[in-house]
């Protein structure tokens, strides 16, 4: 995971435990184990504020993702390995969980995938998203030290800006696209020394026949 990705999910702590997203349930079929454990769960964060806790709480905040890795290979196993590394870190496949939160997914299975997608998706239509995501769009586009470019982030960030936030983000995206476009340039008249290092897997990526 890069830099810059951590930062932007350390900086989502103050939107709490993705499980505790106003709205999770609407909609979604749960089963009564999957019930009973959300409502075990809202009960916690629930004490846990009564008794003023709530900043430890975000500071025990874990990163977890919504696909296993085993899972999101077998997905994207037409493609070369690059793309499942992306869409394993891709913004919809991550969640700030707490410990027990966490454990209760990854280690039982008792929230269903589909819960876990909705937590994530709610995560980044959180008012608080707008900061982090702009603060990691421009760190994206301007290619600032230690950052990969993951194309698939960046447009992700600026569709959830776009569409959750309101926000104007066309001259971030178009600076990207000119970066991409004058690397693609270059690369075609043998000139590697315009491809940023982030985009260096990509542009040396063989062509495959998707099956
Ligand atoms: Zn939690």
């Amino acid at each position: 995971m890069s830099r810059p990705l951590r930062e932007l999910l350390h900086a989502m702590r103050h939107t709490g435990c993705a499980l505790q997203q106003p709205g999770l349930t609407k909609g979604q079929a749960l089963d009564e184990l999957e019930a009973k454990a959300l409502s075990w769960h809202r009960g916690k964060h629930a004490t846990d504020r009564a008794e003023g806790f709530h900043r430890l709480t975000e500071g025990r905040l874990q990163i977890a993702h919504v696909r296993s890795w085993p899972a999101i290979k077998d997905l994207s196993r037409s493609f070369p390995r690059l793309i499942a590394e992306r869409r394993f870190h891709c913004l919809d496949n991550m969640v700030l969980l707490c410990p027990e939160a966490h454990d209760l997914y990854d280690g039982t299975g008792m929230f269903s995938t589909g819960l876990m997608q909705t937590a994530a998706r709610l995560t980044w239509a959180h008012p608080g998203a707008r900061g982090p995501l702009l603060q990691y769009l421009h760190a994206t586009v301007e290619a600032r030290s230690g950052h990969q470019t993951e194309n698939t982030n960046l447009l992700m960030a600026a569709e959830y800006l776009r569409h959750d936030h309101s926000t104007d983000v066309q001259l971030i995206v178009r600076a990207f696209e000119a970066r991409c476009r004058i690397a693609m340039e270059a690369v075609e008249r043998g000139d590697h020394t315009k491809v940023h290092r982030g985009d260096v897997a990509v542009f040396r990526m063989p062509r495959w026949a998707p099956q």
